[in-house]
């Protein structure tokens, strides 16, 4: 009987009140609507109808928060768009699978966001990061999730996708996709430095998703990883030359650095490495996949935000 009571004791201690939630960015392009719709469509049944249908019953797919997913497929769209997934309980269901989430079962539900890639609008996905836009916040929650407006979430990890394809083959692409990341990992930072009180805010990890590995001109992963550190380092000296100029060096005392600090891991280092930010407890994987095509598929970035949500 005991054991019951405490599980009990344990489920009323816990209620399921907080949606735990995953943000997908990255730059326009890069895959991430398209993750989001692999994920959604995900039970196979559903996957196979999918392509066993004819091109002209593809576009007006499933419905996502109320609206048809092909209008996801825009990013003109200043809000996010959302899709409820859900794991089993020990975490080994793979996205295919049918999740049994009614009442009673065990599996966690999670919300996946999509944001705009276009750097106009990434100041949207960035506002979440540093926690300026709460996505916990009655106003901003019914702006950008309509129809889940009443669920409160908590963001778990961040998955940045990148277009693995065209990094390198498009001289445009590696700066960007850095420019973007680096945005993205200071505001981790800053979030992680500028905790209140004793305790630390909960570490949030990044998956760096190096998509398009069915392309024959996709880089693998680990070189999706030394090309984005070696450009974030760039990046970081570029943007430490106003600081420098401005008279905050190394040397001088930490509240001189702390504000406006735009520098990226570890202080002063020559070169910048993911694992710099293991110092502010951010952990950033680089794993290697696609969404359409033949490579390793989507499986290791499910798995990934299955052990994190
Ligand atoms: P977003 O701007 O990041 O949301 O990118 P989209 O999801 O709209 O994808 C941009 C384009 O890349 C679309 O034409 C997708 O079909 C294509 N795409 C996405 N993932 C893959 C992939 O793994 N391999 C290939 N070859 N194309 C992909």
């Amino acid at each position: 009987l005991l054991p019951i009571l405490l599980h009990f004791l344990l489920l009323a201690a816990t209620p399921y009140a907080t949606l735990p939630s995953v943000l997908l960015v990255g730059p326009s392009g890069a895959g991430k609507t398209a993750l989001l719709t692999l994920f959604e469509r995900g039970p196979l049944s559903k996957q196979e109808d999918y392509e066993s249908s004819t091109e002209a019953e593809k576009s007006p797919s499933p419905i996502i928060d109320g609206s048809p997913a092909s209008a996801l497929l825009t990013h003109t769209s200043q809000t996010p768009a959302a899709v409820e997934l859900a794991i089993s309980d020990d975490r080994s269901s793979s996205f295919r699978d049918e999740v049994d989430t009614s009442s009673g079962s065990n599996a966690r539900k999670f919300l996946l966001v999509d944001t705009p890639g276009h750097a106009k609008l990434r100041r949207y996905a960035l506002s979440h990061l540093t926690g300026t836009a709460s996505l916990k916040s009655p106003s901003t929650a019914s702006a950008s999730f309509p129809d889940s407006a009443p669920k409160k979430t908590k963001l778990k990890a961040v998955v940045f996708v990148v277009d693995a394809g065209a990094l390198l083959s498009d001289s445009e692409a590696l700066p960007s996709a850095a420019e973007y990341l680096y945005d993205v990992l200071l505001s981790l930072q800053k979030r992680m430095a500028g905790g209140k009180g004793s305790k630390a805010p909960a570490s949030i990890p990044v998956l760096v998703a190096a998509n398009k590995q069915d392309l024959f001109t996709a880089v693998p992963a680990a070189l999706v990883k030394s090309n984005l550190e070696a450009e974030l380092g760039r990046i970081r000296k570029t943007r430490s030359r106003g600081l420098l100029d401005s008279g905050v060096g190394a040397d001088d005392d930490v509240s001189a650095r702390e504000d406006g600090d735009d520098w990226l891991g570890e202080y002063g280092s020559e070169k910048f490495s993911f694992n710099q930010l293991m110092e502010f407890d951010i952990e950033v994987d680089v794993v290697g996949g696609n969404v359409v095509g033949d490579g390793p598929g989507a499986d290791k970035w499910w798995k990934w935000i299955a052990e994190r949500v």
